[in-house]
């Protein structure tokens, strides 16, 4: 257990290190002060350190002074404020989420805290994913700013967002003029302190943007040396297929050179199941040729999605949600419309495999499968889901996934860990579980219970990896100079307790987290004090 034992000078009453270095200062005639004269803010002792690197963990202590580590080492007995004790602990860099759609909800003074974030030691996100959320981060970067921050936050652009600021919901290529006000746009986002680039070619209107268009918008965010990260076109047999989806985000890397990352990778549905060893193959022979590529995964069978996403074609969405109850209401254009969407509830395995969440208009379907609702009204699964477009936006999650195909991909070394999760009031809806669980469901079910991977391979694939991929300098590793975003953990309580029924339980098992050197969570409690910051790729 951790025990927290303030203005403790560590050891015995007789002179510490700093004490006779000070000593030995005043002897040699220097009155000067000396860094050793000061104590450190915060020691932490005694835990098992995992640096974040992949090293396996070594005993070792930690110090902090304002927001930097300043010693990691056997540290002896050195003057701290404050000394954590993390004997038979875990200490770890904060984690990274590089893949969340926690943006939203952060810039909410209720949610500003993030506290399902803290909870599983996550310390630093990555917004604006998918290729949604704002297009002004200015603007959102003072919104994220207004109420304070529990944790820090990278911005992204997101091409979506771009294009439909340009095209609005058009199914067509831009204008060399248009294509030059879309490059604009990424340069303002990029030169505002902007990691990358994202997009989702899957959903519309990232789906109307040929590869070309995306690759001319990559190459700005190269000359700044960002990075462009996709929900690719195709993580089933939709459209492309799986496979020319990833050569899709190999190719605009290839092209615009920059790192380039398939989000979320995965076989989405049982005719794809089987097809991860295809995708590692491909991302293998990039990585041989010299194109930097990467992935990143949540350890959940289930994805996320709406009743769009999964079941609506993309033509129905051609000038947006007014043209879509249009043609659900148009017999002969609905037909067509049902054809696609049975179709569609095919690839995602049926009916039974979608189960809804949260649906404001009708929340009694709310943690129900499209099957079992559908039969309880004695309606067809396609017309059900046609009524409830009508009234609003169905979310689902859609259960598509199979064991063998996560574990293949997670165990790839150029696989981070990302949650996609949402941040939302605890109770509201029924989130996915992931926004709450996935980065100790990971360490424990993974690496601790099933050893699919080892325990320092999973934490660098939530630390180093993504700090190096999407450069965030300073984070992610802990060694002397580095940021002070620090994770302790009960590796034996450590669990996600979140269930696709009841979502909205915290993880446990974490002890204390350090954002930037102050604690966010301090013995097990959320602090509730707000040490986040919005980071700037500008700044590095
Ligand atoms: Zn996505």
């Amino acid at each position: 257990m951790a025990r927290t034992k303030r203005q403790a000078p560590r050891g015995t009453p007789a002179k510490t290190c700093a004490q006779l270095l000070v000593l030995l200062g005043c002897l040699l005639g220097s009155t000067a002060p000396t860094a050793a004269q000061e104590p450190y803010d915060i020691l932490i002792t005694g835990g098992r350190l995992l640096d974040g690197t992949g090293n396996p963990w070594y005993y070792a202590d930690v110090a902090i002074k304002g927001d930097l580590i300043v010693a990691v080492g056997d540290l002896g007995d050195v003057q701290a404020r404050q000394i954590i004790d993390a004997t038979g602990l875990y200490v770890a860099p904060g984690f990274i989420d590089v893949h969340t759609h926690a943006g939203g909800g952060l810039a909410k003074p209720e949610l500003s805290e993030g506290r399902p974030l803290l909870a599983q030691g996550i310390t630093t996100i990555v917004a604006n994913p998918d290729g949604g959320g704002p297009v002004d981060l200015a603007a959102q970067r003072v919104a994220l700013l207004e109420h304070g921050l529990g944790v820090n936050v990278a911005l992204l652009v997101p091409h979506g967002s771009v294009r439909e600021q340009v095209l609005g919901m058009e199914d067509r290529a831009p204008t060399p003029a248009e294509l030059e006000q879309m490059r604009a746009l990424v340069r303002t986002g990029m030169e505002q302190g902007a990691y990358g680039l994202s997009s989702g070619l899957y959903y519309a209107p990232g789906s109307y943007a040929a590869t070309e268009e995306v690759i001319e918008l990559a190459k700005v965010v190269a000359e700044y040396g960002g990075v462009y990260t996709s929900h690719i076109r195709d993580e089933a047999d939709y459209n492309i297929g799986v496979v020319a989806a990833v050569d899709e985000v190999i190719r605009i890397s290839r092209e615009a050179g920059l790192p380039g990352i398939v989000t979320h990778i995965k076989a989405l549905g049982p005719r794809v199941w089987g097809y991860s060893m295809a995708l590692v193959q491909r991302i293998e022979r990039a990585r041989e040729e010299g194109i930097e590529v990467y992935a990143d995964q949540y350890p959940y069978m289930a994805s996320g999605t709406s009743v769009t996403g999964a079941l609506v074609p993309r033509w129905a969405q051609v000038g947006g949600r007014e043209e879509l109850i249009r043609r659900i209401n148009d017999p002969r254009e609905r037909a067509r419309l049902r054809a696609d969407m049975l179709e569609n509830l095919d690839r995602r395995g049926g009916a039974a495999r979608l189960q809804f969440r949260r649906y404001a208009p009708d929340p009694s379907i709310e943690g129900r499968t499209l099957e079992e609702v559908a039969e309880a009204r004695g309606l067809d699964p396609i017309d059900l889901a046609m009524e409830l477009l009508e009234h609003g936006r169905p979310r689902l999650v859609s259960f598509n996934m199979n064991e063998a195909d996560v574990e293949t991909l997670m165990c790839q070394p150029w696989a981070m860990t990302a949650s996609d999760g949402d941040l939302v009031p605890m109770n509201e809806g029924v989130p996915h579980p992931r926004s709450y669980g996935t980065f100790p469901r990971k360490i424990r079910l993974y690496a601790r219970d099933k050893g699919v991977i080892d325990l320092s391979t999973a934490v660098r694939s939530m630390t180093s990896l993504p700090a190096n991929v999407f450069g965030l300098s300073g984070r992610g590793v802990l060694g002397s100079g580095a940021i002070a975003d620090i994770v302790v953990f009960d590796l034996d309580r450590l669990q996600d307790l979140a269930t696709y029924e009841r979502p909205h339980q915290l993880a446990q098992g974490i002890a204390h987290v350090l954002v930037n050197g102050r604690f966010a969570i301090e013995e097990g409690e959320i602090t509730g004090r707000l040490h986040g910051r919005v980071l700037s790729r500008r700044a590095n």
